[in-house]
C-alpha cells in the first residue's frame, strides 16, 4: 500500500501487507492469521518471508529506477522475542542487497510491554546501518509513554480508529492533534493510516500530520500493480 507525502502528496514509501491465497478459502486477512501464525510459533518464519520479500522487492524497484525512499514492513512480537531477530534482519538486508536506510520496521506498542530491556538493545542493534523503527496503530496499546524516550525510534503511526472519524468527532481530532504534537516535540516523523477522504488529508496538512496511508491515496495491491501505482504517480 502506498504511503504519501502531505508536502509533496507524492508516493514516497509502501508497507508490506501479506495475503494468504488460500486454494479453497481465496485471499485469507492477515487479521485472522497472523495471531494464529503467533500462537502457532509459525509468525517467525512467516515473518521472515514478509521481510526478505520486501527487502528483495525494493532492491528491485530501485535498480528498475523507481522512486520510492521506504519500505515498512510489520513485525510481531513473537519474532523480536523468540528468533535471533537482530542477525536476521542483517542477513537478509546483505542477501538481498538492500539499502538499509529504505527499510523500515513497523511495530506496536505491546511488542515493548514484555521483555522491555531486551526488546530495546535488540532494536539498538537494528538501527545501526540505519533501519528505521515506527510505532504501529499507535495511542491503542501500552498506557505507559516512558518507551518513548527509551526506544530508538523514527516515527508514530496515528491508528486508524483515530482517523475515521477524525472530521466530525472532536475527541478523535484532539487524539489525533496531541499524537502529532507528542511526535513533533520528540523530533519523530507522524504518518497517519486508514485515511480515506479529502476532508481528513485537508485536516491532517491544517494539523502538521508529515504522511498519510489509506485507501484515499490507494488500497492494498500485489508488486506489480504496486510499480505501475508508482510509475503514474511520478508522471
Ligand atoms: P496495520 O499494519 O495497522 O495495517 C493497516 C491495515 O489497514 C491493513 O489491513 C490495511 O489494508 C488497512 N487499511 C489501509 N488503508 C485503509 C483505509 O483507508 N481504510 C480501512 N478501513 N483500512 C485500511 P490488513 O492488510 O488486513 O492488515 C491487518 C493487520 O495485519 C496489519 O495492520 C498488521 O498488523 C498485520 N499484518 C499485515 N501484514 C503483516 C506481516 O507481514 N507481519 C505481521 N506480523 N503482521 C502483519
Ligand atoms: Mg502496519
Ligand atoms: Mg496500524
Amino acid at each position: 500500500q502506498p504511503q504519501v507525502s502531505l508536502k509533496t502528496r507524492r508516493i514516497i514509501g509502501a508497507e508490506a501487507l501479506v495475503r494468504w491465497r488460500h486454494p479453497e478459502l481465496g485471499l485469507v486477512s492477515p487479521a485472522k492469521f497472523i495471531p494464529v501464525a503467533e500462537e502457532a510459533g509459525l509468525v517467525v518464519q512467516i515473518g521472515e518471508w514478509v521481510l526478505r520479500e520486501s527487502a528483495r522487492q525494493m532492491t528491485e524497484w530501485i535498480e528498475q529506477g523507481l522512486e520510492l525512499q521506504s519500505m515498512s514492513v510489520n513485525v510481531s512480537g513473537v519474532q523480536v522475542q523468540r528468533s535471533n531477530f537482530a542477525d536476521t534482519v542483517y542477513g537478509i538486508l546483505v542477501e538481498t542487497g538492500c539499502d538499509p536506510t529504505l527499510l523500515e520496521l513497523e511495530i506496536t506498542e505491546s511488542v515493548v510491554m514484555n521483555n522491555t530491556e531486551y526488546v530495546i538493545s535488540v532494536f539498538e542493534r537494528i538501527k545501526e546501518p540505519g533501519v528505521r523503527l515506527a510505532i504501529d496503530d499507535f495511542g491503542t496499546g501500552y498506557s505507559s509513554l516512558s518507551y518513548l524516550k527509551r526506544l530508538p525510534l523514527d516515527k508514530l503511526k496515528i491508528d486508524q480508529s483515530f482517523v475515521r472519524d477524525l472530521t466530525h468527532d472532536p475527541d478523535d481530532k484532539a487524539i489525533a492533534g496531541a499524537v502529532i504534537a507528542l511526535a513533533r516535540s520528540l523530533g519523530l516523523k507522524v504518518i497517519a493510516e486508514g485515511v480515506e477522504t479529502q476532508d481528513q488529508v485537508d485536516m491532517l496538512v491544517e494539523m502538521g500530520c508529515d504522511d498519510v496511508q489509506g485507501y484515499f491515496y490507494g488500497k492494498p495491491v500485489p508488486a506489480l500493480q504496486f510499480a505501475a501505482v508508482l510509475m503514474k504517480d511520478k508522471q
